[in-house]
């Protein structure tokens, strides 16, 4: 086959065939396709869509790219994902109180993506930790503690990992076909028993609608249970950032506030929500409700907190860490607060641009490979409904210098909208089975 035909064809709205979309896979994960192709097939999948069969098929033949793990656990094998969003640091929490629960879970994770953050990015903020790691060292850490956050390896789903590069620099990241095959890619190849994914919907989720967001979650659900991982779906409010900061050491830092027992919280409501249905569909708990309660339990008792300090020194991190968090994690050199110029409700907040904002401060990727600035981003971030006053402090910014501070604060002040008390979203929305 030739890379340059399949392209034409797609970019013309032809549908592809299941043996084209496979060469094409294989070719991602070999090399044998460019970056230059892999971006072209994005843009064109992302324009004219591959159809449900393509979509499986692309689903199917990145999981077939590399290692396809199976288990044999004393327990379920679980994990969830989520479509990406803004302060999204759940997955940090979620292993380890998962884990303690009794689940395992192998959290094959991803950087971040367009103005999303990514877990391994956040993780990495931890001085000395690695998340690339050997599947022996992930499996052994998956039996001696029940969880591992780690990259997916040369040998998982490879074919994701080049494609999802690619989108992450050339505007391609919303489709929903490459959003289904992206997640299932890794998640089926992780050979789970059990999925939960948080589809975000809102104004920093790359689906801003209920429709679309309801679309991709009956999407992931179908396609994941097709191939056999039981899966359920919660569209969960993306309509300001989850946690109360945006940036790869403060969401490290939000979420040791809820290990040190904080679990009130929009932060900690969606990590009990999604555990809990995963503990449901493991056999671990009587139902999601109950399973929530467990999630809960193992965070408020410091149980999932002594589960994480494991976690990070297995990966390379201080032994320490969750004790002395405050001195391991990076700091921002210049910290500026933003003023509101007037008073009232605060009743919109552009999360996607508080996402770029972040990302312009250093700490996600403009071009592909990139270093990122840990320590940079946004904190305290005043939420939806929140009354202020003039003069009132509306977040804080991190940045490596004070001008990089003063460029960032007309962008986040100019995305938070003051007006009339407006109704507030629902934090779960609703859940999709097949
Ligand atoms: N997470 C992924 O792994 N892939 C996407 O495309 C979006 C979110």
């Amino acid at each position: 086959m030739d890379a340059r035909l399949i392209l034409a064809r797609l970019r013309d709205g032809a549908t592809l065939s299941e043996a084209e979309i496979t060469w094409f896979a294989d070719g991602l994960a070999s090399g044998a396709v460019s970056d230059a192709q892999a971006g072209a097939f994005a843009m064109a999948a992302w324009l004219n869509g591959l159809g449900g069969a393509g979509r499986v098929a692309l689903t199917r033949a990145m999981r077939d790219s590399g290692r396809v793990l199976s288990w044999d656990m004393p327990g379920p094998v679980l994990d969830k994902h989520s479509t990406g969003g803004v302060g999204d640091c759940t997955s940090l929490l979620l292993a380890p109180a998962l884990a303690v629960c009794g689940a395992y879970v192998p959290m094959i994770s991803g950087r971040g993506l367009g103005h999303t953050g990514g877990t391994l990015d956040k993780l990495e903020a931890i001085p000395g930790l690695v998340t690339e790691v050997s599947e022996d060292k992930l499996r052994a850490m998956v039996a001696d503690m029940g969880c591992a956050i780690v990259s997916a390896s040369g040998d998982i789903a490879p074919a994701d990992k080049r494609l999802y590069a690619v989108r992450d620099v050339t505007g391609t990241v919303e489709s929903i076909d490459l959003i289904t095959a992206s997640i299932l890619s890794k998640k089926l190849a992780a050979g789970l028993e059990g999925l939960v994914l948080d589809v975000k919907c809102g104004s920093g989720a790359f689906m801003k609608t209920r429709e679309t967001a309801e679309a991709l979650a009956r999407s992931l659900v179908t396609t994941a249970t097709g191939a056999g991982c039981s899966t359920v779906a919660l569209i969960t409010e993306m309509d300001q950032p989850l946690a109360p900061s945006a940036g790869n050491a403060l969401e490290v830092a939000d979420c040791m506030a809820v290990f040190d027992g904080d679990t009130q919280g929009p932060l900690a409501e969606v990590t009990c929500a999604l555990g809990g249905e995963l503990l449901a569909l493991g056999g671990l708990a009587g139902g999601a409700a109950a399973g929530a309660e467990m999630i809960r339990g193992s965070l408020a008792n410091g149980a999932a907190a002594e589960r994480f300090g494991k976690m990070i020194a297995a990966l390379g991190g201080p032994a320490d860490f969750v004790e002395n968090w405050q001195t391991h994690l990076p700091h921002a050199p210049a910290v500026k607060e933003v003023l509101a110029r007037d008073g009232g409700h605060v009743c919109a907040i552009d999360t996607e641009a508080l996402g770029n904002a972040v990302v312009h401060l250093g700490g996600g990727r403009l071009v592909g490979g990139a270093r990122i600035d840990p320590a940079v981003g946004l904190s305290r971030i005043v939420r939806l409904g929140d009354k202020l006053a003039p003069g009132d402090v509306l977040l804080r910014v991190h940045a490596a210098d004070a001008a990089g501070a003063a460029q960032a604060e007309e962008a986040v002040r100019s995305a938070i909208t003051l007006g009339a008390a407006a109704p507030l979203p629902d934090l779960i929305q609703k859940r999709i089975t097949v």
